[in-house]
């Protein structure tokens, strides 16, 4: 069992559950390796577009963090493997500030992801998991919410493309995210055909997915990002696929594990 996808207390809008309770917890599950992906501070200059501009870590946290997972991972080193790394965030504009994050940290870091969560709309930002609400707006704001997913698949490629120096990490997160409310506002029906394109692009550049369980407990999505068909469709792609829970408490360890098919993962 790999988990590569995992939150901890650093993160401003998880819960507080210490590192070491979600090491314990990954033992009692059986894991053999788990990477700590704390969602990186945003660029500086971004404006956090969620009303608690509590989307990512804060600078000043970094080094306690890098140090803390150090500590833990010497301590535990002969029960599981455990890496370091961050979600970072791809943010169209922003390449140079995230590269220079990568370059001060990379050198120290095991294993990272690289997501899209913010798109830039008409008129403002949006962060397009964070709430319904927030959502519908960007619909609006976008023209419609075929707009909104060639948005999100647009922004998806760029990550992929994008120069963000020699620590980029080549694993994409969540690559179906934007139907974190598809119960409520249903994808558009050539939605596959954009995320089949991504798939070419992964495919193209030796890049891997997160095979993320977190969508099958959001009560709006309930499916896995991505869904089992694309899972399916990618792995026979040669894509490399690497489950993550996304776990922003320790007891979520191992959610939707259930729901995939964990013969599509790496070992
Ligand atoms: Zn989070
Ligand atoms: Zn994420």
């Amino acid at each position: 069992m790999i988990d590569g996808h995992i939150h901890t207390p650093y993160c401003p809008h998880g819960s507080s559950d210490t590192l070491k309770s979600y090491i314990e917890q990954a033992i009692k599950c059986e894991y053999q390796s788990m990477t700590f992906t704390e969602h990186a501070p945003l660029p500086s200059t971004f404006e956090d577009p969620v009303p608690e501009k509590d989307s990512g870590m804060s600078f000043q946290q970094v080094e306690e963090y890098l140090n803390d997972i150090d500590r833990l991972k010497a301590e535990y080193k002969k029960e599981i493997h455990i890496q370091k790394g961050f979600e970072i965030d791809y943010i169209e504009g922003y390449e140079k500030e995230v590269e220079d994050f990568l370059n001060t940290y990379g050198p120290s870091l095991d294993d990272n992801i690289l997501s899209v969560h913010f798109l830039k709309g008409k008129s403002q930002w949006y962060c397009i998991d964070y709430s319904p609400d927030m959502f519908k707006e960007a619909i609006y704001d976008f023209g419609g919410i075929e707009r909104l997913y060639q948005a999100y698949y647009h922004s998806l490629n760029q990550s992929v493309l994008s120069d963000l120096g020699k620590y980029k990490p080549t694993r994409i997160g969540h690559m179906t995210l934007v139907k974190k409310f598809q119960h409520l506002y249903p994808s558009p029906e050539n939605w596959e055909k954009k995320a089949h394109k991504f798939l070419e692009l992964v495919r193209d550049h030796g890049y891997t997915l997160d095979y993320n369980g977190a969508g099958i407990v959001k009560e709006h999505c309930k499916e896995t990002y991505p869904p089992l068909p694309m899972a399916r469709q990618a792995s026979s792609m040669g894509i490399p696929l690497i489950y993550g829970s996304d776990a922003h408490t320790a007891s979520s360890l191992g959610q939707g594990y259930d729901s995939i098919d964990s013969r599509l993962l790496k070992l």
